[in-house]
């Protein structure tokens, strides 16, 4: 590992995963990097919080056992100690507890045949096949995913495969209906369900403060605005806790913050490139974490996802932690993010009808974490490879810039990450 700094300076502006991508990357090849961070921790939408004492995340947490680039980051920080998250996933199908717990292949067709047309189902197989045998499938802007039409998936599946089979997925990964994912996006949906999960036992935390042991991190630090002289990012005016912003010089900038906000920091310097950025879809979700009394699930069913209302998923926390659930509220009934009162009322509706499927009596909550986010989830935009080629142009008018994100290779933390080591990559090049 390369570790003499090099003479220049470069910043990256995000905590989350695409951030600590792109600074770790710059920091390994040798050059000098600071992480700015508006919030006083890092991890962004991992969402670090805590239940009781108990540390733990609101937000992304499960790692598939594909995410190499992101595993071999956890491993670089020390010998962590991972858990099986579980594919057990059930859903209510009509009123009905489907439960998919390694069905095998046969076992699956004969799910998606009871769930839709045979059209239906060998299209998802036809798509799946080219997701298992080809990496590149699991992200966005792929050969086969890139060049789909841009059709929604409604458009290209009967209603009641939609609604059965593509919602679960779509209202969990991008917090959106079929009718507003695009086929393009399919590929990223897929990897995510044909991948095994697992956490970390202790959380992301430790990882994150062994990297901030090795990079300059400034928590507490937003960025109020690029600055560009002649066609060149030259620094940023940095607000530290609370204080006056004040300018900072540096050579190269990687921004990996959310479409959305980067488009806000983006309009000035380059209004063209903040336009097709605003292109970009989100949506909103939140996400409650409630501690009960007793084991509420129970080893046999460990998640069930709804097709209706705003409960869009209910599951327990980790394999170990039955007595822990996470319900998550998204898709258009959980629109738009709910005040306090609508929410307890969102919890107590989600309990009954959890209670309601397993049969089980009524147990008292210790405690109750809520999180909501705006912008939760990405899901994209119709034509990425159009956009893709179109942020690139943009992105060539001002030197020294490059963009991370989860609207550029997909969502999941794997993603993120790597379009951090893409954007340091092309940073230095
Ligand atoms: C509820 C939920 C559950 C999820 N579950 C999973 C999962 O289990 N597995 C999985 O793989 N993925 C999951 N995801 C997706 C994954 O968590 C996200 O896609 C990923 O964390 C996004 O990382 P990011 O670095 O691109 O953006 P963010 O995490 O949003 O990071 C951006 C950071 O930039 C900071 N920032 C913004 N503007 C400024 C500024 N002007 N100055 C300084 N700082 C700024 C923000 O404070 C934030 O910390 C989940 C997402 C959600 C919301």
């Amino acid at each position: 590992m390369t570790t003499t700094a090099s003479a220049k300076r470069y910043a990256v502006i995000g905590g989350g995963l695409s951030g600590i991508g792109a600074a770790f990357a710059l920091h390994r090849a040798g050059h000098t990097v600071e992480l700015l961070e508006q919030d006083a921790v890092l991890g962004g939408r991992c969402g670090f919080d805590s239940l009781g004492g108990r540390p733990i995340m609101m937000g992304g947490k499960n790692i598939g056992r594909r995410y190499t680039e992101l595993r071999a980051f956890i491993a670089d920080s020390g010998e962590r100690a991972y858990e099986p998250f579980g594919i057990n996933s059930s859903q209510i199908v009509d009123g009905e507890l489907v439960t998919l717990d390694n069905p095998g292949v046969a076992g699956f067709l004969r799910h998606l045949l009871r769930m839709g047309s045979p059209i239906d189902a060998a299209r998802l197989l036809y798509y799946g096949a080219r997701v298992r045998f080809d990496e590149s499938n699991r992200y966005l802007g792929s050969d086969c995913f890139g060049k789909a039409e841009s059709a929604t998936l409604d458009a290209r599946f009967g209603a009641d495969f939609c609604r059965s089979v593509l919602r679960p997925l779509t209202v969990r990964l991008n917090a959106a209906e079929p009718g507003e994912v695009y086929l393009g996006a399919l590929g990223v949906g897929l990897g995510m369900v044909q991948d095994r999960y697992d956490q970390l036992v202790d959380g992301m935390q430790p990882v994150l403060d062994w990297f901030a042991a090795q990079v300059p991190v400034r928590l507490g630090t937003r960025v109020d605005r690029i600055v560009a002289r002649d066609g060149r990012v030259i620094g940023l005016d940095l607000a530290e806790n609370g204080r006056a912003a004040e300018f900072s010089a540096y050579d190269g900038v990687v921004l990996a913050i959310p479409a959305h906000a980067a488009a806000v920091l983006l309009e000035p310097v380059v209004p063209a490139l903040s336009k097709t950025l605003n292109e970009v879809a989100y949506h909103p979700s939140t996400v409650a974490v409630v501690h009960y009394e007793q084991p509420f699930f129970g080893s046999d069913v460990r998640s069930i996802a709804f097709d209706s209302g705003p409960c869009s998923a209910a599951g327990v926390y980790g394999v170990n932690d039955l007595d822990i659930v996470r319900y998550t509220f998204s898709g258009r009934d959980a629109r738009p993010i709910p005040d306090a009162l609508l929410l307890a009322q969102w919890i107590d509706d989600a309990e009954a009808r959890v209670r309601g499927c397993l049969d089980r009596p009524a147990i008292s909550r210790v405690r109750t974490e809520t999180r909501s986010w705006a912008a939760a989830h990405c899901a994209y935009l119709p034509d990425h490879t159009g956009f893709r080629a179109r942020l690139r142009e943009q992105l060539d008018s001002v030197a020294g810039l490059q963009l991370a994100g989860d609207y550029l290779l997909g969502a999941q933390l794997e993603a993120c990450y790597r379009s951090g080591i893409a954007a340091a990559t092309a940073l230095t090049a």
